[in-house]
């Protein structure tokens, strides 16, 4: 394992970049969208995609957060959206059906947090780079080769569109202590308290 303890995940975003568009409302654990499988965006989902995509930025930054999967605002779709805002302004992608097509043995290990699991964050450790082809709004098709913050939003995201999330890369021990102190949180904000 290597050293972490690098940016965390969600946690150095710029929020003074509004999205001019309504945001949704961010699905939560243990909301089943996302454990679902999301299906493919195919071309009769052009409007649909058109639609969503100014709307997931929007609750994107408005969270704030630097990745977010269309499964996450209850569309169980193979869409998602980053920024990791380089030098503090923002530098949208839209990826359409992503896919890791290849990723090193070298692993990397860092904090991760994720919206739908506020509040919680842990040491994920996963392959350091990774090459994902997706294909943009404009049906164009993209090669990327990732490492750093971009490698984990990348696989962190497409992870969701297969129903995973990042405490399923913990110990069951880990895991479950995560998933109970947010039920409790959750438990205490309705309840007032
Ligand atoms: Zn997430």
């Amino acid at each position: 394992m290597q050293a972490s303890h690098c940016h965390a995940y969600f946690r150095h975003v710029d929020t003074s970049h509004p999205y001019p568009s309504e945001s949704l409302a961010i699905r939560l654990v243990p909301d089943p969208v996302l454990r679902r499988r999301a299906r493919p965006v195919t071309s009769d989902d052009a409007e649909t995609v058109r639609g969503l995509v100014p709307r997931m930025f929007a609750s994107m930054y408005a969270a704030p957060g630097i990745g977010l999967a269309a499964p996450q605002v209850g569309v169980s779709l193979r869409l998602v959206t980053i920024d990791l805002m380089p030098d503090n302004r923002p530098a949208p992608m839209v990826l359409v059906n992503p896919e890791i097509v290849a990723a090193s043995e070298a692993t990397a290990t860092r904090e991760e947090g994720c919206l739908s699991l506020p509040g919680q964050y842990a040491d994920v450790t996963r392959p350091a780079q990774v090459r994902v082809r997706y294909t943009d709004l404009d049906g164009v098709r993209h090669d990327v080769e990732a490492d750093g913050l971009l490698a984990v939003c990348l696989q962190h995201e497409i992870d969701h569109l297969d129903g995973v999330l990042f405490v399923d890369h913990l110990s069951p021990l880990k895991r479950n202590m995560l998933l109970r102190r947010l039920a409790k949180e959750q438990r205490q904000k309705r309840d007032g308290g």
